[in-house]
């Protein structure tokens, strides 16, 4: 295929993934925007498949055949649930592919006509193979240390040391260093020497960061291995690849901005790899060491309640998504509804384990996108709020967020069910939530506990309803 075939259909391929972009950020439009970056994923293999310098059907098919594979037998078999360390292990290969294009543009320069018979690199070439590598071997293991987090593998707590900011400062030093050593004498000594210092550099930045800031951990993999990607797209002089790198490097970058927003932390603390702290807060439960008692409902209860009230809001968490609960709480919210009550659902930013989970469920659910409210529309009618029903969520209605300057939850926007009259929490037991925090709210005069599956829970409410 000539280059002007190509590079227009390359184009074609680069508008159909803006205009996904654009259709993923919203309920209503992300199944329409999700076929068009299929599209424009088809056109660009196709389009790389018929480049004159692909010259290799047979590896390509043989790589295909084992890809496609693993592929379709992950994505049938995942779980909703692990989606978030799924997109963890996918981020950190496509930070080891970038590794690979750079070792193997290094070594054979000449292959990817970035360099002379005698294998002598440009400066430019040189310096896109460095950033290449170090993104990419941070991403690679940054990824596989969040992976672990969100896994379970790894503790979600920060682990954290005195003069850690200066180490990672250091290090990020040592690589800009590396990097310049690297174009002025293509010395293999700086070339691995920048892949192993950014290896160590990439748990070092993620290590720190505890449980409850992992969703800015992983919008922020999610850039880093769009720009590893524009690394390889520099070096392969893909630019398709340019342009997709840039869009997932730069959207990944809006979204980590987004959710440092909702977690009321800094942009720059994140980059640098470091906001985690340890909590004093940390500790046993308090039913557990029997100092205080909560009081414990059941779904009978639960029903009266629910069906007296006037108001509703329904707070879902990680919970819903581990017990599949979100069509029986429909169900549950449909028949209130029918009774007069005025049901709304309240989706905090965080809420779950990967950005936009919980409309991800509601919406698989048939949940009205106008009934799902968001953080600062909804926290202003708690007050109004008959019955404020939490399944399966926790951290994002902690008040510790408000109240314990020690918490590592401090300072993160959280949504104010305790002003409702009455709380209900759905859940197992009294155990914490991910960022592993005891919540006082369990322990309130306005709230009764629930105590099991969510999803059964509805289920015996709903029988209570009819
Ligand atoms: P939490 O992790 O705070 O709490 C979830 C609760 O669900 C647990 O306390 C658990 O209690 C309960 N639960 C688990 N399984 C069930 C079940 N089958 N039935 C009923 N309850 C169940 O979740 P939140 O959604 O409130 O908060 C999300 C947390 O995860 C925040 O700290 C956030 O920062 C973090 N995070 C978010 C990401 C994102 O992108 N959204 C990514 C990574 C982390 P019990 O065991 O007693 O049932």
């Amino acid at each position: 295929m000539g280059s002007t075939v190509s590079s227009f259909l390359y184009l074609i391929s680069g508008i159909c993934f803006i205009i996904a972009l654009r259709g993923l950020s919203h309920p209503a439009t992300s199944r329409a925007g999700n076929y068009c970056g299929v599209v424009g994923m088809v056109i660009a293999i196709f389009t790389t498949l018929t480049l004159e310098v692909v010259q290799n059907y047979a590896i390509i098919t043989v790589g295909l055949l084992i890809g496609g594979t693993i592929g379709t037998i992950i994505a049938r078999k995942i779980q909703m649930t692990a989606l978030p360390q799924l997109v963890a292990a996918f981020h950190s290969l496509v930070g080891l592919s970038a590794c690979f294009v750079a070792i193997a543009a290094f070594y054979q320069p000449e292959a990817y006509s970035i360099g002379n018979k005698l294998g002598l690199m440009k400066t430019g070439a040189l310096l896109e193979v460095a950033l290449g590598l170090a993104i990419g071997a941070i991403t690679f293991t940054g990824s596989i240390v969040a992976f672990g987090k969100l896994q379970g593998t790894i503790t979600s707590n920060p682990l954290i040391f005195s003069g850690q900011h200066v180490l990672n400062a250091l290090m990020c030093g040592v690589l800009i260093t590396l990097v310049i050593l690297l174009c002025y004498s293509q010395s293999p000594a700086a070339f691995w020497l920048i892949f192993f210092v950014a290896l160590v550099l990439g748990c070092c930045l993620v290590l720190p960061i505890g449980g409850a800031d992992m969703p800015i951990v992983v919008s922020m993999l999610n850039s880093y291995s769009g720009w590893a990607a524009t690394g390889i797209g520099f070096t392969l002089n893909n630019h398709l690849m340019i342009i997709t790198g840039a869009l997932v490097g730069s959207s990944g970058a809006i979204l980590c901005y987004i959710m440092c927003k909702g977690m009321n932390r800094s942009f720059f603390s994140v980059i640098i790899g470091g906001f985690g702290k340890k909590s004093k807060n940390i500790r046993k439960s308090q039913s557990e060491s029997n100092q205080i008692s909560v009081k414990e409902g059941d779904a009978e209860e639960a029903a009266f309640m629910l069906k007296q009230a006037s108001s509703v809001v329904i707070v879902p968490g990680y919970g819903m998504a581990v017990a599949q609960a979100q069509h029986a709480l429909r169900e549950m919210a449909n028949l209130l509804k029918a009774k007069g009550v005025v049901v709304r659902y309240a989706i905090h930013p965080v809420a779950g384990r990967m950005p936009g989970h919980m409309n991800v469920l509601l919406a698989e659910a048939n949940v009205p996108y106008e009934d799902v409210l968001e953080l600062d529309e909804v926290n202003i009618q708690f007050a109004q709020t008959d019955v404020a029903f939490v399944i399966g969520a926790n951290d994002v209605t902690n008040p510790a967020a408000k109240n314990d300057p020690s918490s590592p939850i401090y300072g993160m926007p959280i949504l104010d069910v305790e002003n409702a009259k009455s709380v209900l929490f759905a859940k197992r037991s009294m155990a914490f939530g991910y960022a592993g925090v005891e919540n006082d709210l369990f322990f309130r005069k306005n709230t009764l506990m629930l105590f099991g599956d969510a999803k059964k829970m509805c289920e015996k409410i709903i029988q209570y309803l009819n």
